[in-house]
């Protein structure tokens, strides 16, 4: 079998996998070693050289980091990955590997909050430029791209609206401009949504969320098409000192292998809550890729395989209701991150996008009574009982304010 035909859950399972690379070894050993002995001095300038595969020094590469990186540019499709301490490393990588000074970016929003914050307190230092572009009008991108503008980034769906990008459209543009097209694709993940394979030429993924799913690490990883925008995005890795630890790659990689019976019982979790929200007193609606009153559900069906497990919906009672519901769930988390084996609530107007001034957030669909569900692998009627006394609970709120 070619590593290239395998299925996903193969892909998924046996990707950055050589036992006889580690003494027979099932599960990829964590190399923890800062540094890395060379056999001869011949064999030392080699691999200085590039010349030869060995490893050198951790920050420049590690045999552990590397079966991770193998895995999941595999199940993106792209032609290699670097694999960073955080995803935030790896936003950051990206846009420090692909602009100079005077470049513009295209950036669409809403977007992962820190990474508009990484352009606009940042890269503006830099004398780089950007303009944002709603997540819903993907035709307002080409427009938005001028003759210096040097990369077109975008994130479907978008946090924590659930808004989606169109990746044709964003592909196109990009195409139009010869600029790269770079998608975070945190949300969805490389089982719902390939976007190499739809046009785009880098993906980044925070691992915190789904690829790891269990909670206990915060990682990040680039995932390029080209092997020239590859080796760029490596060197300011290396450089700026993003690289993971060994023991944070061994752990994401065992959160890998069950990536897609995770995936698959979360999102069936996620189908049934969000078609039972949409019909419960006190949710104004309900936005899920899943669902047909989702403003881009025939988008969603071109361009993901599945809508995933992150649901956004609008209490009729704005801020105090979100309130009411963060402090009255009991199993459901009260807490930020996404895509992991335990369902996490969070209310942006009050807590991610709190600083975000009121008018830019209303631009952004970021309303106040907006509350993120990220749904979990739980059986899902313990799901539905939490929100369904937790809604209780803020109408029991608003009948004492009444
Ligand atoms: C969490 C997240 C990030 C940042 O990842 P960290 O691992 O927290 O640094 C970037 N993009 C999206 C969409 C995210 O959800």
């Amino acid at each position: 079998m070619k590593k290239g035909s395998a299925g996903r859950d193969t892909k998924i399972i046996h990707g950055g996998l050589d036992p006889a690379a580690h003494r027979g070894a099932m599960s990829v050993p964590i190399y923890q070693s800062s540094t890395f002995a060379f056999p001869s001095a011949e064999e030392g300038a080699s691999r200085f050289a590039g010349e030869s595969a060995g490893p050198i020094y951790t920050r420049l590469g590690n045999p552990t980091i590397q079966a991770l990186e193998t895995c999941v540019a595999e199940l993106e499709g792209g032609c290699g990955a670097v694999a960073t301490a955080t995803g935030m490393a790896a936003v950051s990588t990206v846009l420090l590997a692909l602009l100079r000074g005077g470049d513009h970016v295209v950036m669409t929003h809403p977007v992962y909050g820190p990474s508009r914050g990484l352009v606009d307190k940042y890269l503006t230092r830099f004398g780089i430029a950007a303009t944002y572009v709603a997540a819903t009008d993907s035709v307002g991108l080409a427009d938005a791209v001028r003759p210096e503008t040097r990369m077109i980034y975008i994130e479907t769906p978008a946090n924590p609206t659930v808004d989606l990008v169109d990746m044709e459209l964003a592909a196109a543009a990009a195409r139009g401009a010869g600029i790269p097209l770079v998608v975070d694709n945190t949300f969805a993940g490389p089982i719902l949504q390939r976007p190499l394979e739809q046009g785009a030429d880098i993906v980044v993924h925070s691992m915190t969320k789904s690829l790891n799913g269990h909670a206990d690490v915060v990682a990040g990883i680039v995932v390029a098409r080209d092997p020239k925008h590859l080796a760029a995005i490596r060197d300011v890795s290396i450089t700026f000192g993003c690289t993971m630890d060994p023991h944070q790659a061994w752990l994401v990689l065992r959160g890998i292998r069950t990536l897609g019976m995770r995936v698959e019982k979360a999102q069936q979790n996620a189908r049934a809550i969000a078609a039972w929200l949409e019909k419960q007193a006190g949710v104004a609606w309900v936005r899920y890729p899943g669902l047909e009153s989702h403003p881009q559900y025939e988008l969603a069906m071109r361009q993901m395989s599945g809508p995933g497990s992150v649901i956004a919906f609008e209490l009729d009672g704005g801020v105090e209701a979100g309130r009411v519901m963060m402090n009255s769930v009991s199993m459901i988390a009260l807490a930020v991150s996404l895509g992991g084996v335990e369902s996490l609530i969070e209310h942006p107007a009050s807590m991610t996008h709190k600083g975000i001034p009121l008018h830019e957030r209303r631009r952004q669909g970021i309303t106040p009574g907006l509350v993120r569900l990220a749904v979990g692998c739980e059986d899902v009627g313990d799901i539905r009982l939490d929100l369904e006394q937790a809604l209780a609970a803020v109408a029991a709120a608003e009948m004492v304010a009444k």
